[in-house]
């Protein structure tokens, strides 16, 4: 059997030492080398198990037995009290893989977009591919909210929860009362373990160009990619040495986000113990009717797209479609950001399910900015939850109002962790709702977050499916 030793050793001895060093300063009795041996042995027995055991059975299954071991090692580090050494510690290693996947983004959503539209060969086949793709997302994120709304208003799970809502109004009461009274003036103490997470860590790894905000909206970077890609179109062979630079590019873009796949299995590993450490079980049992209904609506969804429209519209067997997707999925889920699964959904979809390079790199960037089925879909559920719990009528004209802000402001929803929060703000303005309501629905966001951006991303690649086939691509035979 062939052992990579060297990088595993190397891997458990970088990993003990960043966590030995970030819990010394933070703890003033403690036992370095004891840590240091724990840490050095947790890793590397990790290292082993995924390099060694695991390496054989292929990307899906090695990021799915991370999602499980992450899961278990978040549960039990909380249940015995080390909820610290999960969310500051371990935790380095999710954000290290998010910070790399974001990284490449940009440079590969404009790469992908101008080669994508170079490919086309002609500007007005580029307009009649944009208009069919946003009007075919459009229709669908609709249907997503139709669902959402179907089966919020016959499940109801906000009827006859109004202790809930003395509950919120009294831990805000509690925390205004504190701020009144100086008590939170104290600067909390940052421990090193997030310092490094938040401030090293950017420092070296981040996206060149700001999407965020403050930054270049990335609709903006998707049109300049467009138009100077039909520029290059339009000059003929001028462009040859551009394109082939582009696609130069392009290649090393590839190579990039298979290495940073091979850190895959331990930054799920940390996504998923984090997410597990800070969930908030509590609430999840409080609102279990709520989580039930996006759940159920999600799935009914997610089974509409794969079992109906990528198999009728887009003539691919469901099983294809969820074996070769299974690693952008995973990765959704444990991410919770559409936007930093891009490379991989890209990935998945031309080199696993086969659909054509030239379409699959033009609508999938298009629609991992402004497609979001799940994300619609769960704003129309938290509304009418909220407004169920807080008693208020929704009447067939609230619900129509429901209807067109979910899907039109779904559009320009960022694809990070927890964007919907900030959008359903403007949903709950539309109609009516106290914004205090967001608070309810706030504690178990995370876990629905991680359920809708896999279902944001199917939307996404289904759309891809469906786009290539109606333009006459017929699905490319792959090993996967
Ligand atoms: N996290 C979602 C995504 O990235 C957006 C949201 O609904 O919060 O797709």
């Amino acid at each position: 059997m062939n052992i990579p030793y060297k990088s595993i050793v190397g891997f458990a001895v970088l990993s003990a030492l960043i966590i030995g060093a970030g819990a010394f300063y933070d703890s003033d009795e403690f036992n370095v080398v004891g840590f240091l041996v724990d840490a050095f042995v947790f890793f590397a027995v990790l290292a082993v198990f995924f390099s060694v055991f695991l390496k054989r059975m292929g990307l899906p299954v090695q990021i799915l037995v991370a999602m499980i071991l992450g899961v278990a090692a978040g549960w039990l580090l909380t249940a015995v009290g080390k909820q610290a050494l999960v969310t500051d510690y371990i935790a380095i290693f999710g954000e290290l893989f998010i910070l790399l996947l974001k990284m490449v983004v940009v440079p590969l959503v404009f790469v992908s977009v101008l080669l994508g539209v170079a490919g086309l060969g002609d500007i007005r086949k580029v307009g009649a591919l944009g208009g069919k793709t946003i009007g075919y997302y459009l229709g669908t994120t609709g249907i997503a909210v139709i669902i959402g709304l179907l089966c919020v208003n016959l499940i109801a799970p906000g009827k006859g929860l109004e202790s809930i809502r003395g509950q919120l109004e009294e831990e805000q009461a509690a925390i205004q009362a504190a701020e009144e009274a100086g008590e939170t003036d104290e600067a909390p103490s940052v421990s090193t373990g997030m310092t490094i997470q938040k401030t090293v860590l950017p420092g070296f790894f981040q996206s060149p160009v700001r999407t965020d905000s403050n930054g270049v909206p990335i609709l903006a970077i998707i049109m300049f990619a467009l138009l100077l890609g039909a520029a290059l179109t339009a000059n003929g062979e001028k462009s040859d040495t551009a394109i082939k630079m582009f696609q130069g590019i392009d290649t090393a873009m590839v190579t990039l986000v298979f290495w940073i796949m091979t850190l895959a299995p331990i930054g799920v590993f940390a996504l998923m113990a984090k997410a597990i450490a800070t969930l908030g079980i509590d609430y999840v049992v409080q609102l279990a009717a709520y989580v039930v209904t996006v759940f159920a609506a999600l799935v009914i969804h997610f089974a509409v797209l794969v079992f109906l429209i990528a198999r009728f519209a887009g003539g691919v067997s469901p099983m294809r479609f969820l074996k070769g997707m299974a690693p952008a999925f995973e990765l959704a889920f444990s991410t919770s950001s559409s936007s930093a699964t891009l490379p991989v959904t890209i990935q998945c979809a031309t080199e696993r399910v086969g659909v054509n390079q030239g379409v699959a790199r033009f609508v999938l960037p298009i629609g991992a900015t402004i497609n979001m089925d799940g994300t619609a879909l769960y704003t129309t559920v938290a509304s009418i939850f909220v407004a169920q719990v807080y008693g208020l009528d929704m009447g067939f004209e609230q619900q129509i109002m429901i209807f067109l802000t979910a899907t039109i402001v779904s559009v320009g929803t960022a694809g990070i962790p927890g964007a919907s929060l900030a959008l359903m703000s403007v949903i709950f303005t539309a109609v009516g709702i106290p914004l205090e309501g967001i608070g309810l629905v706030a504690g178990v966001d995370r876990i629905l977050d991680m359920c809708r951006t896999t279902v944001n991303i199917t939307g996404d690649s289904v759309g891809a499916v469906v786009i290539a086939r109606s333009e006459g691509e017929a699905l490319e035979d792959v090993a996967a």
